[in-house]
């Protein structure tokens, strides 16, 4: 037969933020080249999976075409910068929102080769600020950077994918930590925005039975007034573009330079480029999981709702009924880091109609779905996936239904919640190793168990067991469960439970286990 190819597609939305015109068109190129379904990503972005080779240039300039530069990046370049997804009219996650786009702006590549491969050259990029066009151009600030037509990229890229998420105080909606530079707005007393906290050297990826590569938390760099944020990003850019490995792409995100050097020389190094010594970093109140599900006032006259999609899989009825609102109300939307959608601008007469066009579409408010679902992640894995070696997306429901069975007959509460993240293979897509209970496929339908994550995603699990199979799972999580429900202290996370324990005292209580 006539061999089919299928792509994903990946587009750009920083902070999330989705127009009513391109969802609409998004939702048509589902249907009419892929395979009837969206898919929101972890990163914020749309991925539209199965279009064939021969209609891709139709389905890119048909998105460009409608959105300006819409087209995501997917090479080793940076990938959609993340920020909070809710509409709020605050000060502070406007100034997020705001820096999240300009830096999207400031590390978008040059050449336009991204863009006339699908456009005929036609040049299409989104408007920019003079600052942002300042802040690339302008090498007087530091030393030492080459000149070239992509003055942050230089000829050769960056040695691989790059990720950075802007956030505010005590919002880890966008999973901070994980992220290769994590950007944080500090504000003085009054709520103007001062500057930025800023982190580095956060990811996930790592390679089955290489112990040199290892998901890794970032750590703090230092702070920056907020005139120099562009600067600061560039140099760290231009420092790991200059000095990341190149020769093995299994070393080569920013982690492992910053593992590498320490923090102590990669900041002076960076200093280099940025021309000034960092500020110390700011001391930060605690961090907290948001998931902005259900109905919130935005602070500006209108309402938000925050919808719960499974897995981030929009599809057959619910798709529907959900554009159908869209439509009506003319709604624009914000894809979640969680994989949820936010349906932003809504006016106070219009909640009730919109409440009961959810109900019947089958879109629930959060009150009716489970609490594991709320916090849980999967990738798309088998069979969209090529790195995938085992199910992610299409096993996590009964997965989690198997957790809540466990659940009920060891005598937890339905309130309780675990963060559990599942992905297809060790490159992380998900998050896993943020989770509480992770589960990493490690074979045809086996998984690593990872464990030790925190509810508001601030410490890495650690690998508990290897090469559990599915049909195995209860033999794990009902001793672990058990305990938790038995020995724990009081609010103790499950996380923070296994932990305290350890993971030796917890394998021999497996090992022991004969049933609740
Ligand atoms: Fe694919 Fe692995 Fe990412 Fe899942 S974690 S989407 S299997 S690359």
């Amino acid at each position: 037969g006539k061999k089919s190819y299928s792509f994903m597609l990946r587009t750009k939305n920083p902070c999330g933020i989705v127009s009513n015109k391109l969802y609409l068109v998004m939702d048509d190129l589902a249907d009419q080249f892929g395979i009837g379904t969206l898919r929101l990503t972890t990163r914020q972005t749309f991925q539209l999976h199965g279009v064939l080779k021969k209609n891709l240039k139709t389905v890119m300039s048909t998105i460009i075409g409608n959105m300006g530069s819409t087209l995501g990046a997917c090479g080793d370049l940076n990938r959609n910068v993340l920020a909070p997804a809710a509409p709020l009219a605050r000060k502070d996650y406007l100034f997020a929102q705001e820096t999240a786009e300009n830096i999207a702006a400031l590390l978008t590549p040059q050449s336009g080769f991204y863009y006339d491969m699908w456009v005929d050259g036609e040049r299409i990029m989104s408007a920019e600020s003079p600052e942002v066009v300042k802040a690339r151009n302008d090498n007087s600030h530091g030393t030492n950077f080459p000149d070239s037509p992509e003055p942050i990229y230089g000829t050769q890229f960056l040695p691989r994918k790059f990720k950075i998420a802007v956030t505010v105080p005590t919002d880890n909606s966008v999973d901070i930590l994980t992220n290769d530079i994590g950007v944080v707005v500090i504000s003085d007393d009054d709520g103007e925005p001062q500057g930025f906290n800023i982190y580095v050297g956060g990811g996930m990826g790592r390679t089955h039975r290489l112990e040199t590569t290892f998901p890794r938390l970032a750590e703090s760099l230092g702070y920056v007034p907020k005139e120099d944020i562009l600067y600061a990003i560039k140099a760290i850019v231009v420092t790991q573009r200059e000095n990341g490995r190149r020769d093995d792409r299994k070393y080569s995100r920013m982690k492992y330079l910053i593992s590498s050097w320490g923090i102590e020389k990669f900041r002076s190094v960076v200093e280099q480029y940025y021309g000034k010594k960092f500020e110390p970093f700011r001391e930060l109140p605690e961090w907290e999981f948001k998931s902005y599900l259900g109905w919130h006032d935005q602070g500006n006259g209108h309402l938000f709702c925050g919808l719960h999609v499974d897995n981030g899989r929009i599809k057959g009825a619910t798709k529907k009924a959900l554009r159908e609102i869209i439509e009506k109300y003319n709604l624009s939307m914000r894809i979640t880091p969680n994989q949820n959608l936010i349906l932003c601008d809504i006016r106070h007469e219009w909640k009730h109609p919109i409440t009961t066009a959810l109900d019947q579409g089958g879109l629930l408010q959060p009150q009716y779905v489970d609490p594991l679902n709320i916090t849980s992640m999967a990738c798309p894995a088998l069979p969209l996936c090529p790195l995938a070696v085992t199910e992610a997306e299409r096993g996590a429901p009964d997965i989690l239904k198997r957790v809540r069975a466990v659940f009920e007959k060891i005598g937890l509460q339905y309130n309780e919640s675990v963060v559990i993240r599942i992905t297809g293979c060790p490159n992380g897509c998900a998050r896993p190793y943020m989770a509480e209970l992770g589960f990493v496929g490690d074979g045809p339908n086996s998984y690593q168990i990872w464990l030790g994550g925190t509810p508001n995603q601030t410490s890495l699990a650690k690998c508990f067991m290897n090469k559990v199979k599915v049909q195995d799972l209860e033999k794990v999580l009902e001793p672990l469960f058990y305990h938790w429900r038995s020995k724990r202290q009081v609010k103790e996370s499950f996380g923070n439970f296994t932990t305290r324990m350890g993971f030796e005292k917890l394998k021999e209580l497996v090992d022991k286990w004969e049933g609740a």
